[in-house]
């Protein structure tokens, strides 16, 4: 007797099959609530996670350093930011960014991600853009081989405010001071109407996707995020997710720079601002909806962006590594400290060591592997292959 799929399952095998789907299509996975759909949606993601980037799982060791913050901003997520005279401000000096680098490359590190507040003060000579800079010639003078994954498009187009320069000019100076990537940050969820409640004062949609396009065609390579789990709908993330593709295939067709990674950064509201805090209704993330919106992240992003990667600090080990079996093959970084997030109150921990996260995936039965921040392979501290992004 001829069976006919049910229209999950149609959905599923085109996916398989390697279409790119719909939004719409998209949406519909995401609004299953069927024990049987999503464990086929899981299975689905699983699968494609295997062909688009096999066994292995990829972790980095890298350091955070979130060098102020100091933000004249005021998101309605964040815990972090301060003024400048409130409790528990603070902007490191040149030689405690060194002193953490140091430390960072002592424990073999390959990155560090930097991210700071909006600090109208950060300035040499009145301008943004030269403090910026020497921020990054002083590690990589200290440490060449380190690569700087720095400074979010929301930074960017502060300096350029600031400076009265083009994104361009922005990202042409820090590449050629040592900067080797961007950090997807601050997209949030790119839809201005949810900007508006949560981000009001941020770059908007569009910004953030020029800006990204910018570092794409000037040759640096960009990572990609999305919040979840707030005010926005499933067809806003689906829109999200959506940008994302198009802007990663629009990059590759032109013979650009892309995006390495894609992260889900889902909610974690327990010190978060009240408002919103009170609007979500709870403090920390839902498992299931992460791990339901992360299979289809990789149904639908899979073909374009191949590297998917949960948030230990913002679901626990435990959570991230439950991800690995749904469509993600990263578990991201060890960062040494954690600052943003823990101040909102997420409960995953601020450090991880390698032994750590090797023993999280190793737990799977799947293979660990250190990579580089582009995903080149490395082997006792050198890095095999690189990977063109
Ligand atoms: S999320 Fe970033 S830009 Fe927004 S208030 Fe916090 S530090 Fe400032």
């Amino acid at each position: 007797m001829l069976t006919i799929p049910s229209p999950v399952d149609a959905l599923l095998n085109r996916a398989l099959a390697g279409e790119d789907l719909t939004e719409a299509e998209g949406v519909a996975l995401l609004l299953q609530t069927d024990a049987g759909a999503i464990a086929a949606i899981r299975e689905t993601a699983d699968r494609l996670r295997q062909q688009q980037s096999g066994e292995t799982v990829t972790y980095v060791i890298n350091r955070n350093i979130n060098f102020t913050n100091i933000c004249e901003q005021h998101c309605s997520f964040c815990a972090f930011r301060r003024d400048e005279d409130e409790a528990g401000a603070y902007w490191l000096d040149e030689g405690a960014i060194l002193e953490k680098a140091a430390d960072a490359v002592q424990r073999n590190a390959t990155e560090i991600c930097m991210q700071g507040g909006l600090h109208v003060k950060a300035k040499v000579d009145d301008r943004a853009l030269p403090y910026y800079v020497r921020l990054v010639q002083s590690i990589k003078q200290a440490y060449p081989h380190l690569h700087l994954h720095a400074f979010s498009p929301q930074e960017v187009q502060f300096i350029a405010r600031e400076d009265d320069l083009s994104y361009a000019e922005v990202i042409a100076a820090l590449q050629e001071a040592g900067v080797g990537s961007m950090p997807g940050t601050a997209a949030e969820v790119l839809d201005d109407a949810v900007r508006r409640v949560i981000c009001p004062e941020k770059i908007d949609s569009q910004t953030w996707l020029d800006i990204v396009q910018t570092a794409h065609r000037l040759g640096m390579p960009t990572t990609s995020t999305m919040m979840s789990g707030h005010i926005e709908t499933p067809a806003q993330q689906m829109r999200h997710l959506g940008l994302l593709r198009s802007l990663q295939q629009d990059s590759l067709s032109q013979g650009y720079s892309g995006i390495s990674e894609f992260i889900l950064l889902p909610f974690v509201g327990q010190e978060a601002p009240k408002p919103l805090r009170r609007r979500v209704g709870r403090d920390q993330p839902i498992l299931a909806d992460a791990l339901l919106l992360m299979a289809v992240a990789r149904i639908f992003l899979g073909n374009s962006i191949p590297n998917h990667q949960p948030s230990w600090v913002k679901l626990g080990l435990e959570g991230a590594t439950e991800s690995l079996t749904w469509g993600c093959n990263d578990i991201g970084g060890t960062l040494m400290e954690e600052h943003i997030t823990t101040m909102a109150g997420a409960i995953g921990g601020t450090c991880m060591e390698v032994e750590t996260l090797r023993s999280a995936i190793e737990s799977l039965g799947r293979p660990a592997q250190q990579r580089d921040t582009l995903y080149g392979e490395i082997l006792n501290g050198e890095i095999l292959s690189e990977v063109e992004v």
